[in-house]
């Protein structure tokens, strides 16, 4: 069985350590290959080697980091459809939800390349009489980033594009469950010239996240996964004097108001709740119907739920398995606690047909009608494809809702009352808001983040956000001599 190392210095790493977690096909249910657990040692290995390419990077000309990203950008293009077969065997999304994501990191690799631009200074002169203040933007060092399953592609190329742009090295910690697409990266940028230990990949669990966090190296953190764990990632790591930014779990509320373009909701509903089998933070997993409208939009989600297709990636599917046994058997066990909360299953994923192995991690598209906002299935993320209906009499009831939840992250409302949607974007306690779109994902020159508990720190991913999260601003003030402006002063200058 072949083992999937490190990628520390430029090459395959080996490391030190004797231990390994399996990584499935989720379509199969087989184990496909292993992945090393990096050890203690094999961090502080990669940490050192980014440390020592540092000064070399972080001293390269823009246009030079500029060209080497061009080029990441065009190689990664080229040959998009083998990175989207690595996704879809570790992962199990459909190739064109795939194809999808890694479109979606693209653009963050394109933004990256206009490096040039977003590491502008600004300029101030003679802010007193001969004297000039500036500010440059330099990197903050090495960098630490930590990648949720869901994403394996996409949320790295989140943040270590941005992360190299601005001048620093980077050690990077995929998800152990599908840690291929981040090494076949890794490969990619070293092919078209990125000097050695510039990225840095280490595989592991919690033994390798507890390094980076604690290593004295490292000056930065950006993690993505669920919102115990950010939590943790964000104290500990500031504890430890990090710059961290931390972003976490979700609950999407769609709120549906009784004017509408009901077959429009139930496209965005059934596309933003089972996309990807429901394994997006951006995923829709609750719809807030304000009366009258439940009973007609349950029938058209249903009608649309019929004709869904669930089966290997690899085939011409709607909807892939989920990531492990585990989980597909956690969410599932979701549709009793529903039952026992005394919610009504209309659409019951469980023992779904397939057009794949009878092994895979199958469930299929799932609906659940008045759900009690009480009951765990409400509360809690549950990271699957699993549809909750809510029914509400008003707006503010609906809005009330979706400001009581412990997450933030996205939220969409559907109407055609401009007044009620703007007076949404206002009110919504929510980082990132759709209007008449189901999966308000900012492209990348916006920045990704959300609120509450889904989002630890003060910075967004991506966009501008990006670039103030990897520099320290330096301000300088400068006075070339001029000989009338001598003399002793104690004060501040003022004129
Ligand atoms: P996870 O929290 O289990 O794992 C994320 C990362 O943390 C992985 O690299 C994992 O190895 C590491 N990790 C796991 N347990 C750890 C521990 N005890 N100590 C230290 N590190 C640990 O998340 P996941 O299951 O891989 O991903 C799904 C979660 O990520 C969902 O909650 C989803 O909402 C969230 N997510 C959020 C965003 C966002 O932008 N807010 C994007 C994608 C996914």
């Amino acid at each position: 069985m072949s083992l999937v190392q490190h990628w520390v210095d430029g090459a395959t790493f080996a490391g030190a350590s004797t231990r390994t977690a399996p990584v499935y096909n989720p379509a199969t249910g087989a184990v496909q290959r292993e992945v090393a657990l990096a050890t203690t040692d094999d961090v502080a290995a990669a940490v050192a080697a980014a440390k020592k390419a540092l000064p070399g990077w972080a001293g390269m000309s823009l246009a030079k980091r500029q060209q080497l990203l061009f080029a990441f950008r065009e190689v990664i293009n080229a040959r998009k459809e083998e990175l989207a077969a690595i996704l879809t065997a570790e992962h199990g999304k459909v190739t064109s939800d795939a194809l999808g994501e890694i479109a979606r990191g693209l653009e963050v690799v394109e933004l990256a390349t206009s490096l040039p631009q977003l590491l502008k200074g600004e300029y101030s002169e003679n802010v007193s009489t001969g004297v000039d203040v500036y500010s440059i933007k330099q990197p903050v060092g090495v960098v630490g980033i930590i990648s949720p399953f869901n994403f394996p592609a996409m949320v790295p190329l989140w943040f270590f594009p941005m992360a190299i742009a601005a001048g620093n090295t980077v050690v990077l910690k995929p998800s152990e469950k599908d840690p291929s697409a981040s090494i076949w990266l890794a490969e990619r940028f070293q092919e078209v010239g990125l000097p050695d230990g510039v990225l840095n990949v280490v595989n592991g669990d919690k033994e390798s996240v507890d390094a980076l966090l604690d290593h004295p190296d490292v000056a930065a953190i950006s993690f993505v996964g669920s919102t115990p764990i950010a939590k943790y990632i964000y104290e500990r790591g500031t504890a430890n004097g990090k710059r961290v930014q931390a972003l976490g779990g979700a609950k999407n509320h769609m709120l549906v108001l009784p004017d509408a373009d009901l077959d429009l909701v139930a496209d965005s509903a059934v596309n933003a709740g089972f996309g990807s089998a429901g394994e997006r933070c951006m995923a829709i997993s609750v719809v807030v119907a304000v009366e009258p409208v439940a009973d007609e939009l349950i029938g058209k989600i249903t009608e649309r739920m019929s004709g869904l297709k669930v089966g290997d990636g690899t085939r011409n599917c709607d909807m892939g398995p989920l990531i492990t046994k585990e989980h597909r058997d956690k969410v599932a066990g979701y549709l009793d606690v529903a039952t026992a909360d005394g919610a009504s299953i209309v659409v019951d994923g469980r023992g779904v047909e397939v057009d794949g192995e009878a092994n895979g991690f199958w469930l299929g598209p799932t609906l659940i009608d008045r759900v009690p906002t009480t009951s765990r299935v409400y509360t809690e993320e549950i990271f699957g494809p699993v549809l909750s209906i809510v029914r509400v009499k008003s707006y503010e009831e609906g809005l009330a809702l979706i400001n009581g939840s412990q997450y933030g992250n996205g939220t969409a409302i559907f109407t055609n009352d401009g007044g009620a949607a703007r007076r949404f974007q206002n009110e919504v306690t929510v980082g990132m808001v759709g209007i008449n779109v189901p999966i308000p994902v900012p492209v990348g020159y916006f920045s990704f983040g959300g609120w509450k508990d889904s989002l630890f720190g003060d910075t967004k991913a991506y966009g501008t956000q990006a670039m103030h999260f990897f520099t320290r601003e330096k301000a300088i003030t400068s006075r070339w001599l001029d000989p009338s402006h001598g003399g002793i002063n104690l004060g501040f200058p003022q004129n």
